[in-house]
């Protein structure tokens, strides 16, 4: 029997966990679930953003399924997730993205696979007030956390029969930091020779992005393009209720979507549970039931092509009840 910890998160979190959790207890797996709060729902419970008991969790688990969960703008505490990612050294942020059937996007079969470095960059969260009129932010890039991000983007390359790695930076303007990453990737690169390999300035990544993803197979690069970039990714396939994410490490991973706590709609029971769901197909590959994950995306494949079943921000009109039995019907 293996556990798995489960963090419910804030806004849409707990309606899109609740989802999910009905479709993975329905394949009978030998998995049972500790779901906890985390974030700003378990601040207003025990005064802790991340409580003691999820930690003891993780630790004991040491893989999780995680829903989005809220940072303030501009004030407040540092993101939860940055200090989960930062904490359990989860230096691979992968985020797959794949066309779904009928879904109306300007393009079709994109197939593209983003690996965001994950543990440093700005996100250290290092800012200098140097006065009320001026603040630096510190961007750090090692070689040991570019190398491995690197690595592990050419090593999925290599294990998924994929063709072509690009580099995506700034080394133009930021040449000493970006400069490094970009040398990090040219030596790393040559270590793979059945691998075609390529660098871009993140602008220009951006432009061709739009205007021909299918040029693009696997992305490696640091966070914040990282970031920025994989949810221009989800707009090529649908916008952000399917885009999955894996943060993994060499002792945890943690599963999740790569949209936040959506606190527009939250409440509504109207949020896509489809990325989250796709993130747990991504965990139970990640922890050896590959065909089970497949059963889930065949349903999700199945209930798409139906063009019945499915969310407001794919055009439909089902709640995320509603789309979650489609897949149990399906299963
Ligand atoms: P968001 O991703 O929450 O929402 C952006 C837009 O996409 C909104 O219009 C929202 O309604 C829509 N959307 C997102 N997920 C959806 C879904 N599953 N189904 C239907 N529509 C969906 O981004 P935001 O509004 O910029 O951020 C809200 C909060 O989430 C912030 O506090 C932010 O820090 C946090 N956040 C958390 C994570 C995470 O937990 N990993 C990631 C990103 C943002």
């Amino acid at each position: 029997m293996k556990t798995i910890t489960v963090l419910r998160g804030d806004g849409i979190g707990p309606e899109i966990t609740e989802a999910v959790l009905r479709i993975l207890h329905a394949l009978k797996l030998p998995l049972t679930f500790e779901v906890f709060d985390a974030g700003m729902n378990a601040f207003a419970n025990c005064g802790e953003l991340i409580p003691q008991a999820v930690h003891d969790s993780i630790k004991k688990n040491r893989v999780v399924l995680k829903a989005p969960i809220t940072t303030p703008i501009g004030k407040g505490f540092r993101s939860v997730n940055v200090q989960l990612r930062q904490r359990y050294d989860l230096y691979a942020n992968i985020r797959p993205a794949h066309s779904l059937p009928k879904i109306k996007t300007p393009f079709c079969d994109v197939d593209i696979v983003i690996f965001r470095e994950n543990t440093e960059d700005l996100y250290t969260g290092e800012e200098i007030v140097i006065s009320d009129d001026e603040v630096h932010a510190i961007k750090k890039i090692t070689r040991h956390a570019s190398e491995r991000i690197i690595r592990a983007a050419f090593d999925y390359a290599c294990a998924k029969g994929r063709h072509k790695v690009t580099c995506v930076h700034k080394a133009n303007i930021l040449k000493k930091s970006d400069g490094l990453f970009l040398s990090c990737f040219q030596e790393i690169a040559q270590a793979y020779p059945m691998i075609e390999s390529e660098d871009l300035i993140v602008d220009n990544a951006c432009m061709q992005l739009v205007m021909d993803p299918h040029r693009f197979d696997v992305m490696v690069m640091p966070n914040l393009y990282g970031d920025l970039l994989s949810d221009l990714t989800s707009g090529l396939i649908g916008g952000l209720g399917v885009l999955p994410s894996a943060n993994i490490g060499n002792d945890y991973a943690i599963f999740e979507a790569v949209h936040g706590s959506a606190p527009d709609i939250a409440g509504q029971n109207c949020a896509n549970p489809l990325a989250l769901l796709l993130a747990s197909c991504f965990m139970l590959e990640h922890i050896g039931y590959p065909k089970e994950a497949k059963r889930i995306t065949d349903a999700i494949d199945k209930v798409l092509q139906e063009e019945k079943v499915r969310t407001k921000d794919l055009g439909g009109t089902a709640t995320t009840t509603q789309f979650a039995d489609a897949i149990l019907a399906c299963l």
